[in-house]
């Protein structure tokens, strides 16, 4: 059995490295008898946002706060009858999260979310989906004035925030703290009596509320309302607080000076499930439009197109389906990698992609194939993949990106190389092309995205309507820490 000090497990997928990775999920629920099974659901259904480790925190009037905090998956841990008797109460929130290991060391228990604070009112809980992209002089100034911190994550400095408002209630507290912070953050908070719900001013990352019975519910995504049978009410507003009651229903408040909002354009193409609404969209049709607009702008003679699975299937689908030139599955992904292989030996590593995806020969041999993935990042597994096609005796190997090039790093809460490491950042389209030795490389263009997502406009260079930095080098709200550590941000056109 594991020990929940120690860390059993890699990511969930150890040969996955060329892709970007969503750092959080977060989840709650007030009103319903044992919340913690439902967040444990939730939580499941948003394991795509984080595999690392997840935590529950809950809160029962006789039992007091009570929280359990585990390395791996949610149902690894979180479906153990003798682990959830202890998570007893009618109010509940958690989290899953993928660390940014490579920046900042192993992950430690300590590190793993909700974070739990003791007031004088009373105790609060809160998780996190973000990026605090001022956490650094935050924490040294609060260190300075002799906040103790338990962990190296940046969302403890909220609860230390909290800890010196000198605000009468925890919300009150939380608004303070939040108004010093800068970047993305998406919170779900509780205390013994409200769920609490944030998002920050531009509305970087998602946040839903759902109801369940007579009860409510906050999440990351609406795939995880669907699994506990909540109904989907509205998306949280950039700038708004929600504080809610099982009795009292949702309270409405704005605690930020207004902005344009700046969700980010990733989540529709990569983040998030297909089965989410994002914006009143279906995140799978977003995605089975952009393979609309790709095929549109970057049209090529071929035989066939063929998703790299998962996360380009839709659109490969619209890609196919705007050119006419037939769909298939010319690759395969084995669906239980990264369990069989817990600790790959040197030999199983270096066969890399090969474990996880692969070739449908018989399809492919022969053909012109156009390869559609959701984003180029390193580049590796790009290799990799067309190598596998033409060993398969594909005639001419295209690949289509349903995103332009990822050139510039994410400071807002996903995990990504650094600029150096990121292909786009220090090649041309026709390098990268003759880099991956493949017959065309096209990327959909940052307009033909705004498209897909709805904008039939497309961007607003003058106010763009969401947050595209990794492409641009457009940083709606400046990575301050970053820029201290000599990070250069690109001078505005
Ligand atoms: S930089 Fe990219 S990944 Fe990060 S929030 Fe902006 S669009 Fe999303």
């Amino acid at each position: 059995m594991s020990h929940p000090m120690s860390h059993p497990m890699p990511p969930a997928h150890p040969f996955d490295d060329d892709k970007l990775k969503e750092e959080c999920g977060v989840f709650g629920v007030v009103g319903v008898t044992d919340a913690a099974n439902f967040v444990a659901l939730g939580l499941h259904a948003l394991q795509h946002r984080g595999q690392e480790a997840g935590g529950i925190v809950s809160y029962d009037p006789e039992q007091g706060f009570n929280s359990a905090r585990r390395f791996g998956y949610v149902r690894d841990n979180f479906t153990k009858q003798s682990l959830m008797e202890t998570l007893p109460g009618p109010l509940s929130i958690g989290h899953v999260r993928y660390s940014t290991a490579g920046s900042k060391g192993q992950t430690q228990i300590r590190d793993v979310q909700p974070f739990f604070g003791e007031f004088s009112m009373g105790g609060a809980a809160i998780a996190h989906n973000g990026n605090i992209t001022n956490a650094e002089s935050l924490r040294r100034e609060l260190i300075e004035r002799g906040s103790i911190f338990q962990s190296s994550s940046d969302s403890e400095c909220i609860i230390h925030l909290m800890a010196r408002s000198l605000q009468r209630d925890i919300p009150s507290r939380m608004e303070d703290a939040l108004r010093r912070v800068e970047g993305a953050f998406s919170v779900v908070a509780m205390t013994r009596t409200k769920l609490i719900g944030v998002r920050d001013p531009l509305g970087v990352r998602p946040l839903v509320l759902g109801r369940v019975g007579d009860g409510w519910c906050l999440s990351s995504e609406t795939c995880a309302l669907d699994i506990i049978g909540a109904e989907f009410v509205r998306e949280i507003e950039p700038g708004e607080m929600v504080v809610i009651t099982a009795a009292g229903g949702v309270e409405s408040l704005r605690p930020f000076r207004p902005q344009k909002s700046r969700f980010c354009i990733f989540e529709h193409v990569y983040f998030s499930r297909p089965d989410s609404i994002l914006g009143g969209r279906s995140v799978y049709e977003t995605r089975r439009q952009i393979g609309v607009e790709l095929a549109r702008e970057a049209p090529v003679e071929a035989d066939l197109v063929c998703p790299v699975p998962d996360s380009g299937t839709p659109a490969a689908i619209g890609y196919a389906h705007e050119s006419g030139i037939p769909y298939g599955m010319g690759i395969i992904r084995n669906q239980y990698m990264g369990r069989t292989f817990i600790e790959p030996t040197e030999q199983i590593r270096n066969m890399g992609v090969r474990l996880k995806l692969n070739v449908n020969r018989a399809l492919i041999e022969g053909k012109r194939v156009i390869l559609v993935d959701d984003s180029v990042v390193r580049g590796t597994t790009s290799r990799k993949i067309k190598e596998m096609i033409l060993d398969a005796g594909a005639a001419e190997v295209h690949f289509r990106i349903a995103s332009p090039p990822t050139a510039w790093p994410c400071f807002y809460g996903v995990d990504t190389p650094q600029r150096e490491k990121l292909l786009a950042a220090t090649m041309s389209e026709d390098e990268m092309r003759d880099h991956l030795a493949v017959d065309s490389l096209r990327f959909i263009s940052l307009d033909g995205l705004y498209r897909a997502v709805g904008e039939a406009k497309g961007r607003d260079k003058a106010c763009p309507q969401y947050c595209d930095a990794c492409f641009s080098g457009d940083y709606p709200v400046a990575p301050s820490d970053m820029i201290e550590r000599g990070f250069e941000v690109k001078a505005a056109e």
